[in-house]
């Protein structure tokens, strides 16, 4: 009888009926659309049905439909006990303020951080790749990693063992896909050649086996063909490393195990077997991982059940700061199925929060801006007009601000242990906004006049470990 993971299962289960409510409440956002994370169209009507982002004028004249549309279908039998029920049709969405015919006093950022390695319009994409891998880790198989320690590889000239076992990793999540699902990649007399040669990848023909996997479908995007064929990847810039590692990731999240996950209610969905003899028993179950231990098979063994919470070593020593502390609550709880925005600003920007950093994204989706200290992180609210065009935005930001600022502190106090006996970029960014306040407190000016930094120390952002650092802390489970 394994008797341990069966206790362990009910207390999943009584935790999956407590957050029931809250999965029914979100009812169409838990469902994942791959690939549309950044810039989809529902992110719109959001927007627009959001009273919050309305002027006052706006609401009363919402209500003023309201009252008509009772009069004019009579609907009183409906909505005497229950608010829930639906009154009659759906006023008009009211068109949010960006799309208005009106004057809006223009809201000019504060200048973005530059602190990431990687040039600032890219920040973003870089961001929606690397948050795919470390949301979904233990499904590629890989350590985590630092967002800073993603983009010093993407920038490195060489080839580093991150982006290495990057690649490789979900490479081999997508060949075991195609081997579940019986894929075959040519003739079948050849099909134990090609077999072999895909699955005996190493470090140094990964780049070739990802060419040929890419010639096997002529439905796949020609484009990342192209980088591979011509280039003599991963020797080459950072707009194709992207191009390729997008597709990577994307063809990763259509995967079997990734829609399993996300159909998945409830935290973690515990191994039936024992990680060491992979035999059935009692089982002593990880409180971070899907991991599942005898007692006996535990290094050291154990010889009672620990009271307090229990992890494996695995995830002991994956305990990396900045990535596995920075986990919301949401997504431990197993409900977060693709990043939420906080919402919009006048102009119709959209504001995320994405590896310790506020990023702010045009409509469009051409200009990026992020912020990655407490202090441009208050220049910015500081901006935004709570009372009237970004009330809900502001409610949202002020609401999670102590998660922000915690994990904002975390990257400067991160930044302080790698940084030697240099100045970080962050400190002269933050020294310069002092300054600044300083300054317009003494002249009484408005904050809006001011120049810009230009003070900018080249790759002081010491935040990266060096590459080589890296390399030993990576493991396949
Ligand atoms: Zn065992
Ligand atoms: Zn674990």
């Amino acid at each position: 009888m394994p008797l341990l993971i069966t206790f362990f299962i009910s207390l999943w289960f009584i935790q999956g009926i407590d957050i029931g409510c809250v999965l029914i409440d979100i009812g169409y956002e838990s469902e994942y659309h791959y690939g549309s994370d950044f810039g989809d169209s529902t992110d719109k009507s959001d927007a627009e049905d959001d009273p919050l982002l309305m002027s006052p004028s706006e609401t009363d004249s919402l209500d003023a439909v309201d009252h008509e549309s009772d009069s004019d279908f009579s609907l009183s039998s409906y909505s005497t006990n229950s608010n829930h029920v639906r009154r009659g049709p759906r006023p008009p969405s009211p068109e949010p303020l960006w799309l208005q015919p009106r004057e809006l006093p223009p809201l000019e950022l504060p200048p973005t951080s530059d602190d990431l390695l990687v040039p600032q319009p890219y920040a973003l994409r870089v961001a929606s790749i690397y948050e795919v891998m470390r949301r979904f880790r233990n499904l590629v198989r890989l350590s985590p990693f630092r967002i800073e320690d993603f983009c010093a590889a993407l920038m490195c000239d060489e080839q580093s063992n991150l982006l290495t076992e990057i690649h490789m990793m979900l490479l081999k999540a997508i060949l075991r896909e195609e081997d579940s699902q019986a894929t075959h990649f040519g003739p079948l007399d050849q099909k134990d050649s090609i077999n072999i040669s895909l699955y005996l990848m190493d470090t140094f023909t990964w780049a070739e086996i990802l060419r040929k996997y890419l010639e096997s479908d002529a439905n796949f995007d020609r484009n990342v063909l192209n980088i591979l064929t011509t280039k003599e990847y991963p020797f080459c810039g950072i707009d194709e490393r992207l191009t390729v590692l997008q597709f990577l990731v994307d063809q990763f999240l259509i995967t079997t195990p990734v829609r399993d996950d996300m159909l998945q209610e409830g935290p973690i969905h515990y191994d039936d077997h024992c990680r060491i003899c992979h035999r059935l028993g009692d089982l002593l179950c990880c409180e971070t991982c899907p991991a599942v231990f005898h007692l006996e098979c535990v290094d050291p063994p154990l010889v009672d059940v620990p009271t307090e919470d229990w992890q494996c070593s695995i995830c002991k020593t994956h305990k990396l700061s900045g990535v596995v502390d920075c986990v919301s609550s949401q997504e431990k709880q197993g409900i977060l199925c693709r990043q939420e925005h906080f919402g919009f600003d006048r102009h119709g920007r959209k504001y995320w929060f994405i590896a310790r950093r506020l990023f702010v994204e045009n409509e469009e989706g051409t200009e990026i801006w992020y912020y990655t200290t407490v202090k441009q992180f208050e220049r910015v609210l500081a901006r935004l007009d709570e009372n009237e065009f970004e009330v809900s935005l502001c409610h949202e930001l002020n609401e999670n601000r102590e998660e922000i600022v915690r994990q904002m502190t975390l990257t400067e106090s991160l930044t302080n242990q790698h940084k030697g006996g240099k100045k970080s970029y962050l400190e002269i960014e933050n020294a310069n906004i002092e300054k600044m306040e300083k300054e317009s407190q003494e002249n009484g000016r408005n904050e809006d006049t001011e120049k810009t930094e230009e003070e900018k120390m080249d790759g002081a952002e010491s935040n990266q470990s060096t590459d080589m650092d890296i390399d030993n802390e990576f493991s396949t489970f």
